[in-house]
């Protein structure tokens, strides 16, 4: 498989919630695509598109189904609860990590452009176990998520992630680096932080990001919220050290204030000093609620992945191949 990178066999993974608008034109494209590729030599025969349906309320696993049906090229998975983007794009990718020799992880809405593959695949075949798709502009975006997604990108940088700004999950893994995944065993997963970690041979692509056509956005504010606290989290224990430098600085100006008081003291003036000590009341409190809160979210990740539950299970499966068995990650 290494020595001749050519005509790989490529599995997309499509991670779908609620996207019954998108799902068709999005699969008729995807198997264009998928059949010009064919057609053109660039990928093998075997290649295939593997929707996960994240629990989804509406018809999506019924327009699954369909498609699963009508095309050869197709495969299913389906959770029974929706358990996010990130472990969705895990468990397509490590479905097909025992079929493939490359994935290329795309959104349903295909807000991303398909026409980057080749340029993945390229970056691949010269030797690339990750390859990355990092956007052009976020003009499509609106205010309000172009400065979250700014800021978010700012913080886990001096978080110390070695994350790529504007990566999206748009990228190709090779099956090397689909089984160093495998080996992050974390529950509390954030792809984009992690994939840096595993530190293969890399290699980034840039493509256009298009408005969505069809559906709303499906990450909604909490959604966006749990990643970026997963994100920070998972990669870096930064913000308890702020806490512990937070209460350093507290105590220091705690020893400056006796000074003062004896100063005052002895000086007389005793009842002055009213609003500054109810003023540091309340600002001492608010720090000490908020590092509480800081070394809570910690605690809490801790707890559940102690618990070591399963990240996902499928539901059910539609695949053509006898190789797979039903089983939990
Ligand atoms: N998605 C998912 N589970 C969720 C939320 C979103 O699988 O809980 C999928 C969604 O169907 C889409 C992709 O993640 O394929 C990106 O979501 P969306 O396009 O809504 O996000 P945005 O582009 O607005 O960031
Ligand atoms: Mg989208």
């Amino acid at each position: 498989m290494d020595k001749n990178r050519k005509k790989g066999t490529l599995y997309i993974v499509v991670p779908c919630y609620n996207e019954e608008e998108a799902l068709e034109l999005s699969a008729k494209t995807l198997l264009d695509k998928l059949g010009e590729m064919q057609k053109q030599e660039v990928v093998s025969k075997e290649s295939r598109i593997v929707f996960v349906d994240d629990g989804s309320k509406d018809r999506t696993w019924e327009l699954i189904q369909q498609l699963y049906q009508q095309n050869e090229n197709i495969i299913g998975l389906r959770f029974a609860h929706n358990r996010g983007h990130q472990n969705a794009i895990l468990a397509g990718m490590m479905y097909a990590k025992d079929f493939c020799d490359y994935t290329i992880t795309i959104d349903a809405d295909l807000q991303q452009d398909i026409n980057a593959m080749e340029r993945f695949i390229g970056e691949y075949e010269k030797g690339s176990e990750v390859v990355y798709g990092v956007r052009n502009s976020r003009s499509t975006d609106g205010f309000f998520k172009k400065l979250s997604a700014t800021l978010f990108y700012k913080t886990m940088r001096i978080m110390g992630c070695d994350i790529y700004e504007n990566s999206a999950d748009y990228r190709l893994m090779s099956a090397k680096a689909l089984e160093a995944l495998s080996e992050y065993s974390e529950v509390n997963l954030f792809l984009r932080g992690i994939i840096p970690d595993i530190g293969l041979k890399s290699s980034v692509v840039h493509f256009d990001v298009f408005p969505r056509m069809q559906g709303q956005s499906k990450y909604s504010l909490s959604k966006m919220l749990t990643l970026a606290a997963d994100g920070i989290t998972s990669f870096s224990i930064k913000p308890i050290r702020m806490v512990l430098a937070m209460g350093v600085l507290a105590l220091l100006v705690g020893f400056g204030m006796v000074i003062h008081i004896i100063y005052e003291h002895y000086f007389g003036y005793t009842v002055s000093g009213w609003s500054s000590i109810l003023m540091s009341i309340w600002i001492l409190g608010g720090a000490v609620l908020i590092s509480l809160g800081i070394i809570g979210e910690y605690v809490g990740r801790n707890y559940l992945e102690t618990k070591r539950r399963p990240r996902y299970y499928f539901w059910e499966v539609l695949s053509r191949d006898e190789r797979f068995e039903h089983h939990e990650v």
